[in-house]
């Protein structure tokens, strides 16, 4: 049943891993992978069914006493060879991923890079795992705790960041002693599977890690029905992450859900605004604002609104220049696809219609150059009405809606009017205003005078409908561990 990943040669001709072979679909079906700067078909992949995805967790289901039962140091030691191999692969990997995402070539090769650097964190927790041993009130027993990996995972990711949202949950899998089916977005499945393969070769157990491929709505109920998987951890949209939720239940499969969000960012009258602008505007349009942790909304003190107004609308026309992922100097790519920017687009004109302001870009740039991509400029509204689309769903795309409060009781209300609970930030010299914005601004994260990058070492999830769970963090191992307690008695 296929070649061997470590034998294969060919480069574009994507295929699946299941128990430790590159397949084809059984059905022969494949999907088209396109360029967003283009149109232009950059690959096929083989189009999964259900008995796929049976015989992925399968294969996974298999291989899971021995990966689990295998030292933690061996399970490190693969590890850092596979983080060593992908580092080595960087240039091949982050070409694919431009081609398929539509993100500048610079910006894909740090993701890339980011799978390495995942694997090395993870790594080093894999032969550190212990439990507690724990006095008990009868004198002849005493407890003890273990920490036992959960099972089969299957990690389903989106085509935003479809490399680290992958390493997010493969690499402390793999440390926890979990084995694990990944089924990465359909648009964006080539770099993952590369990388997937790569990681594989360094010897890891056929089975170990597998990867199906095909549209969510087709074998998504499958993936996360299988009676044999013990947990789903889910990256995506808040609306399918209930679903999962919803039919998860069934099996009582654990699950955790990085969903969507709408960050807010608060400028207060004492904040940097040069620093401030500069975080917004990264923090907008970095990946055309397909972002999870994005700035999504800001709300300015009116002192220092005018001013900051000008700015972030000058970085945006002047800063961000729009083109093809693989072309020099370009800042920002197409979006990824079509309807993701008929989507943008009809957020922004619902703002419009309603009295909101253009300070900049709400346009699509001009040129031969960009009449076939899903292009968009950096794009920047005042006056947005706080009942408009872009105040209350998530804007998923490089536009900015601004909104102007009294004071800091008003900015944080209005943050928190949100069914989202992601990211969050604030921007004051004032400790005090600083500590109530940390303790009350309804997110999993918030940044106090910073961009809204997030580190390895701190555990990042959300909160109300941006779902619940942690990735990164020793909290992100935690996950893909179950506690288990042990009495002995003597
Ligand atoms: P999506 O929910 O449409 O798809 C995500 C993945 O789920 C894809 O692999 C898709 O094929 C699969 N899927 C779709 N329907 C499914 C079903 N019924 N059962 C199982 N799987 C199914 O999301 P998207 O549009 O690819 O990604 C964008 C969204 O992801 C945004 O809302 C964004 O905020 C969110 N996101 C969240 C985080 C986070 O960490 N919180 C990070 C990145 C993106």
């Amino acid at each position: 049943m296929g070649v061997p990943p470590t034998e294969r040669e060919d480069f574009f001709m994507a295929t699946m891993l299941i128990d430790g072979q590159t397949v084809a679909a059984q059905t022969g079906k494949t999907i088209e992978v396109r360029n967003p700067a283009n149109g232009e078909v950059v690959d096929t992949i083989p189009k999964g069914s259900a008995s796929e995805v049976d015989a992925a967790v399968e294969a996974a289901a298999k291989a899971l006493p021995a990966w689990a039962s295998l030292s933690g140091a061996k399970r490190a030691a693969f590890m850092h060879a596979a983080a060593a191999k992908v580092k080595a692969a960087v240039p091949e990997i982050a070409k694919l991923l431009t081609l398929e995402q539509g993100k500048p070539l610079a910006h894909a090769v740090i993701e890339a890079t980011r799978v390495a650097e995942n694997l090395e964190f993870f790594a080093g927790f894999a032969d550190k795992l212990r439990g507690d041993y724990v006095p008990l009130e009868d004198q002849n027993k005493f407890g003890l705790t273990m920490r036992r990996p959960v099972g089969v995972v299957v990690a389903i990711t989106p085509w935003n960041f479809p490399l680290t949202l992958m390493a997010n949950k493969v690499c402390p899998a793999l440390a926890a002693g979990c084995t694990v089916v990944l089924k990465p977005a359909s648009t964006t499945p080539l770099a993952t599977q590369r990388t997937i393969e790569i990681i594989n070769s360094v010897g890891i157990p056929a089975g170990v890690l597998n990867t199906v491929h095909g549209p969510g709505s087709e074998i998504g109920d499958a993936l996360v029905s299988h009676p044999k998987v013990n947990k789903i951890a889910f990256t995506g949209q808040t609306e399918t992450g209930k679903r999962i939720m919803k039919l998860a239940a069934d099996n009582v499969t654990r699950v955790t859900l990085e969903l969507g969000g709408s960050d807010p960012m608060i400028v207060c009258d004492d904040a940097d605004i040069r620093r401030a602008t500069a975080a917004t505007a990264i923090g907008r349009f970095f990946n055309a604002g397909q972002a999870c942790l994005a700035v999504k909304r800001v709300y300015l003190f009116e002192q220092i609104a005018e001013e900051f107004m000008a700015k972030i609308a000058d970085r945006a026309r002047k800063e961000w220049p729009v083109g093809d992922g693989m072309k020099e100097g370009v800042k920002m790519g197409p979006l990824h696809t079509e309807r993701q920017r008929a989507e943008v687009e009809s957020q922004v004109a619902d703002a419009v219609k309603r009295g909101a302001k253009v300070l900049a870009g709400g346009k699509r740039p001009e040129g031969k150059e960009f009449e076939k991509g899903w292009y968009m400029e950096a794009t920047v509204l005042r006056d947005v009405p706080e009942d408009s689309r872009m105040a209350t769903e998530e804007v998923f795309g490089p536009a900015l809606p601004i909104f102007i409060v009294k004071d800091l009781d008003d900015a944080i209300a209005k943050a928190n009017s949100s069914v989202y609970g992601l990211g969050s930030s604030i921007w004051t010299k004032d400790l005090a205003k600083a500590r109530k914005a940390a303790e009350l601004l309804e997110a999993g994260y918030t940044w106090i005078n910073d961009i809204q990058v997030a580190y390895d070492q701190l555990p990042f999830g959300g909160t109300k409908q941006s779902g619940f769970g942690k990735e990164h963090g020793i909290e992100g191992l935690d996950g893909y561990l179950e506690k288990k307690s042990v009495v002995l008695a003597y």
